[in-house]
């Protein structure tokens, strides 16, 4: 995995403190932030184990009481190398946050950790999806042309495409859990379908973000 190419030094305790660590940047018990080494992932930085299964409840608790932390205020009296590490650690939790919040860019985020293929790398879809988006899109262009947007066939059809892609995100979400609970490193087979299906959220994704700039 990407993140696990070099030695990481995650004391498991504070060793200020040595309580218990919730996160390899630093300690929430005794307010000692530690130098972040860039191989560490967003997982990581949130104490959070490399999968794509999370509850985003832990996650938001998790992000606040870092963000709580690393205030500015409390580091108005710091030293500047601290308040400079802690400016530095603020971004990269905001990122680590807003990319595993939503499940398409966690998805993202785990093939780039995977070594999976990239949206540029494998642009193929699954076998006749291309055709089946070029027909919603004809039946969209229609009801649009012809004032019926409102129309509950139009409805029908945002239900239908929101319904089958959670579905595929339900089949990702599943072949990742695989991924995660098999000793063996993934199948280059098995990353390049997650991309496939992903490819196909996107598709979907833009067709609801039409509708819905639409009022549908
Ligand atoms: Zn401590």
């Amino acid at each position: 995995m990407a993140g696990e190419s070099g030695p990481v030094d995650r004391p498991e305790r504070c060793h200020h403190c040595q309580k218990p660590m919730d996160s390899p940047i630093g300690c929430l018990s005794c307010h000692t932030i530690y130098p972040s080494s860039s191989e560490l992932t967003h997982f990581d930085r949130l104490g959070l184990p490399t999968q794509f299964s999370l509850a985003l409840p832990d996650l938001e608790r998790r992000y606040l009481a870092w963000s709580r932390e690393l205030h500015p205020d409390f580091y108005q009296t710091r030293t500047a190398e601290e308040q400079a590490m802690s400016l530095k650690l603020s971004a990269a939790l905001n990122d680590a946050y807003s990319t595993l919040k939503d499940p398409v860019r966690r998805a993202e985020y785990l093939l780039f950790l995977f070594e999976g293929p990239t949206a540029a790398e494998h642009r193929s879809m699954p076998e006749g999806f291309l055709e089946e988006i070029l027909e919603l899109r004809m039946e969209i262009d229609e009801a649009k042309e012809e004032g019926l947007l409102d129309s509950p066939s139009v409805q029908g059809l945002r239900d239908r495409i929101k319904r089958e892609r959670d579905e595929v995100m339900g089949t990702i979400g599943e072949m990742f859990r695989q991924i995660e609970t098999s000793a063996e490193p993934p199948a280059t087979a098995t990353l390049a379908t997650i991309r496939e299906q992903l490819n196909t959220v996107k598709y979907r994704d833009g067709l609801l973000r039409e509708l819905s700039s639409c009022g549908v």
